[in-house]
């Protein structure tokens, strides 16, 4: 049997088999009202799916072993990009033969006072595109795949402008960076933005935060990534690796956007200081979940700043952001690999290594899949 009533992608069912997932046939979820199925072209590797996979953000069993109906098999992959091959019955967003992305996010109930207000990524009822529950117990599967079901509001239009690959690490990694950076400097003058951790997310936060009009410091463990960081449009570096590398900091930036996989580095005792009255640190790195921040609240003190997080962006983040990538003509920095058996596992595993430079989208899926 294959699609509509089976996809096809790459599986897991133990997280010790993370580094080799496996080409699988599965059951969809059911085709709602409001869901696209995309035909996949092509998806970027996110580090969320490194942590998904090693069931690394649970102290629990793997999601989909707990899952009620449909496979007991993990698929991930949430920086999709591909073509509308059928819509339900409701659906107005987009239509059968359009170039749509999907990120993280595949459902929301769309009636909350958080989903009318731009901000559906926080509704308590979404569902994320892989490794979460759908209200009728199946887990949601990914876009490391030959097709992804979700709903026609996560499913955003593309601009012609904007080349598959490209475009793909937009749709998760971008998105998630482009949210905090335009909610924290919006209307401010000459905003100074650190980005902490220099990969996936981190280097498209550079290339944002610079098309939005701020000044840019990269801050990275070491100076290995200092020409790169430059070159994607970073006005300072800052090696944390340094000692006193806060000295000359205190009191400059509108926004600290941490990026970093892991808080091990993160100190946030130097850090905290270096931002302006009021303003903010957000971290949208989500580490392992044995992990912790460790600050003194002492360090809030002088400045009165704030600590938070965010989590992705609205579809009309999302547009905007494709729209900006257009108008200032950036792109991130991406390495293709092929899709199959071997390229995933590539992927992931040079991905776990911190081997990528700086985004890989895994191409050729209509080759892969024949479809
Ligand atoms: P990458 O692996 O591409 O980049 C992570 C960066 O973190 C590295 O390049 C490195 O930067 C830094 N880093 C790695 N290991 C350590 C360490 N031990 N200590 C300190 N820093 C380290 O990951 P992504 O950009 O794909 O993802 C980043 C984080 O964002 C992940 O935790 C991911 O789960 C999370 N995420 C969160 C989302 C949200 O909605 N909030 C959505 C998507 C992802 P350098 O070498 O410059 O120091
Ligand atoms: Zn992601």
């Amino acid at each position: 049997m294959s699609y509509p009533e089976q996809f096809q992608g790459f599986a897991i069912n133990n997280p010790k088999d993370w580094a080799t997932p496996k080409l699988t046939s599965y059951q969809p979820k059911n085709f709602g009202a409001h869901d696209v199925d995309i035909e996949v072209e092509c998806c970027g590797i996110c580090a969320s799916e490194l942590f998904a996979l090693q069931n690394g953000w649970s102290h629990g069993e793997m999601a989909c072993l707990s899952s009620k109906y449909g496979p007991k098999t993990q698929v991930v992959g949430h920086e999709v990009v591909g073509k509308v091959v059928a819509v339900g019955p409701e659906v107005k967003l987009c239509k059968v033969g359009d170039r749509v992305g999907l990120g993280a996010q595949a459902s929301a109930c769309m009636n909350c006072t958080r989903c009318n207000s731009n901000n559906e990524q926080y509704c308590a009822q979404a569902v994320s595109t892989y490794c979460d529950f759908y209200p009728d117990g199946y887990v949601s599967q990914g876009g490391y795949a030959s097709h992804v079901r979700a709903h026609e509001h996560l499913c955003f239009p593309i601009p012609p402008e904007l080349p598959s690959e490209l475009v793909a690490p937009l749709q998760c990694g971008g998105l998630t960076v482009y949210s905090p950076i335009k909610r924290n400097i919006a209307g401010k003058k000459d905003p100074k933005v650190a980005v902490i951790g220099i990969g996936g997310l981190g280097h498209m936060a550079i290339m944002i935060s610079k098309a939005l009009g701020a000044e840019v410091y990269a801050f990275s463990r070491g100076y290995s990534k200092k020409d790169d960081a430059i070159k994607m449009g970073a006005d300072h570096f800052v090696a944390t690796g340094e000692k006193n590398w806060s000295e000359n900091l205190g009191d400059t930036f509108d926004l600290i956007l941490n990026c970093a996989s892991s808080t091990t580095s993160l100190d946030l005792n130097a850090l905290l200081p270096c931002l302006k009255v009021n303003c903010n640190f957000v971290s949208v790195g989500l580490p392992h979940i044995d992990e912790d921040l460790k600050v003194k609240p002492f360090s809030f003190f002088a400045n009165g700043c704030n600590m938070g997080s965010s989590k992705l962006g609205s579809r009309e983040e999302a547009i905007e952001l494709m729209n900006l990538a257009v108008k200032h003509n950036f792109r991130p920095w991406v390495e293709t690999i092929q899709v199959s058996e071997a390229g995933v596992s590539d992927g992931l595993t040079r991905l776990n290594d911190g081997d990528v430079k700086y985004r890989f989208t895994l191409t050729g899926f209509h080759q892969f899949f024949g479809t």
